[in-house]
C-alpha cells in the first residue's frame, strides 16, 4: 500500500479471480468459463462494430435491452445492462445496503459478496448453510435484511426451488432480495416471472456462462422500474457507457442464437451428469449441482493435494482455502473431452 492511498480501503481484501495462465495450455475447469465458443451471430455483429469505435456506446443500451426483454418475457423498463453480472451486484449492495438494512447470505457462496459490502462499509452477516451445504429457509424468511442468493448458489451448485425463492421474497416486503441468476440456464428455476409481483426483487443474469462471453463482460439487472432506476443513478454516477459497442452488438446477437444456446446449457448438463457419476465410481462425494461445475470431495484425497497434483498434470480446478470446504474442489463442467481426461487423471493419483 502506498503512502497514498486512502484510509478508507486501508484493510481492503480484494477478490481472488481463479487462475488465468498465460504460460502453458491447461485444461480449464476453474473459473466456469463455457466450452463452447461464442454463437456466430455474437462473433458477426461484434466485428461490425469495430469501424465505429469512434463513437461511443448508446447509454441506454436500448436495442439490446429490448431484444432481451422480449427473450426472457419483462419490459425493457424493467432492464439494466452492465459490465458483467459482478458490476450490477456491487451497485445493489451500494443501492439497497446501509447500516438500517444490512447485507445477509451464506457463509459459503460467490466470493465477491462479502468483497462488495467490505468496498462500500456495509455492515453484513454471513449465515451459515446447513451441514450438507444447503440454505435453510428460515434464516431468510422475515429477516428484514438486504439478501443476496445465488441460485444455483456457488460453489456448492445446490439450487432453491422457484417456491423457496416466493417465499423469501414475500415474507420481506420491506426489504431488497438479489436473487443471482449466474448459473441458473444450466438446472435452476429463474425468478423473472416473479418481476410483476413483487417490488422487492433484484435478479441478476450474466452472458458469460450459458453464453459463451465471459471475456464480453454482459450482464443485467432485472427488476420493477423503480429499482432499476435506483441503479442507473448510480451507473450514470459513474460510467453511462459500462457496455462497449462489441458487447452490446455480441450480446443482441447471441439473442438471436438463443436456440443454440440451450443446446450448449442442455450438453453441459448431460455432461455434468456422466461426470458426477464418474467421480462418484472413484470415491467422491458431489452435492446435488444445477450448475456448470460439479463440488466434489474424496474421502481419502486432500482437497488442496488434489488441486496441486492435477494442476502438475496440466488440469486446473477451483480449491477454495476456506475452513468448511477445504476438503472440496469446484471442477467445471467442460466438453465431454476434457472431462474424460479429468476423470483419467484422478484415476491415475487413486
Ligand atoms: C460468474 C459469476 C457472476 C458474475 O459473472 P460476470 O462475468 O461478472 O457476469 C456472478 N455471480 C456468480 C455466483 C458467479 O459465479
Amino acid at each position: 500500500m502506498s503512502r497514498y492511498f486512502s484510509r478508507n480501503y486501508a484493510s481492503l481484501v480484494p477478490y481472488t479471480p481463479g487462475e488465468q495462465p498465460q504460460n502453458r495450455q491447461y485444461i480449464k475447469l476453474n473459473t466456469n468459463e463455457s466450452p463452447f465458443p461464442p454463437s456466430e451471430n455474437a462473433i458477426r455483429a461484434a466485428a461490425e462494430e469495430l469501424d465505429k469505435l469512434m463513437l461511443y456506446s448508446d447509454p441506454e443500451c436500448k436495442l439490446l435491452r429490448q431484444a432481451y426483454a422480449e427473450l426472457i418475457g419483462v419490459k425493457p423498463e424493467n432492464l439494466v445492462a452492465v459490465n458483467g453480472s459482478d458490476e450490477v451486484l456491487n451497485f445493489a449492495f451500494m443501492a439497497f445496503c446501509d447500516a438500517t438494512h444490512p447485507a445477509i447470505f451464506p457463509d459459503i457462496t460467490y466470493g465477491f459478496y462479502p468483497v462488495y459490502a467490505e468496498a462500500n462499509h456495509i455492515p453484513y452477516e454471513e449465515i451459515p448453510l446447513d451441514e450438507n451445504y444447503r440454505i435453510r429457509l428460515a434464516d431468510y424468511c422475515g429477516a428484514n435484511k438486504t439478501i443476496f442468493i445465488a441460485n444455483p448458489n456457488a460453489p456448492t451448485g445446490i439450487a432453491l426451488t422457484h417456491a423457496e425463492c416466493e417465499e423469501i421474497i414475500r415474507t420481506n416486503p420491506d426489504s431488497i432480495v438479489v436473487i443471482d441468476e449466474a448459473y441458473v440456464d444450466f438446472g435452476g428455476e429463474s425468478c423473472v416471472d416473479l418481476i410483476g409481483k413483487y417490488d422487492n426483487l433484484f435478479i441478476t443474469q450474466t452472458f458469460s456462462k450459458s453464453r459463451s462471453m465471459a471475456g464480453a463482460r454482459l450482464g443485467f439487472g432485472i427488476a420493477c422500474e423503480a429499482l432499476i432506476n435506483d441503479i442507473n443513478t448510480l451507473r450514470y454516477s459513474t460510467n453511462p457507457y459500462n457496455v462497449n459497442r462489441m458487447t452490446m452488438a455480441a450480446g443482441i446477437g447471441a439473442i438471436r442464437d438463443e436456440a443454440a444456446i440451450r443446446a450448449n446449457c442442455a450438453a453441459v448438463a448431460e455432461t455434468r451428469e456422466w461426470t458426477k457419476a464418474e467421480l462418484e465410481r472413484l470415491g467422491f462425494a458431489c452435492t446435488e449441482s444445477r450448475a456448470n461445475f460439479l463440488f466434489a470431495c474424496h474421502p481419502q484425497l486432500d482437497g488442496k493435494r488434489l488441486y496441486e497434483q492435477l494442476k502438475e498434470r496440466g488440469v486446473l480446478i477451483r480449491h477454495f482455502d476456506k475452513e468448511r470446504i477445504r476438503n472440496y474442489n469446484r471442477i467445471t463442467i467442460g466438453s465431454k473431452e476434457q472431462m474424460q481426461i479429468l476423470i483419467d487423471k484422478i484415476g491415475e493419483l487413486l
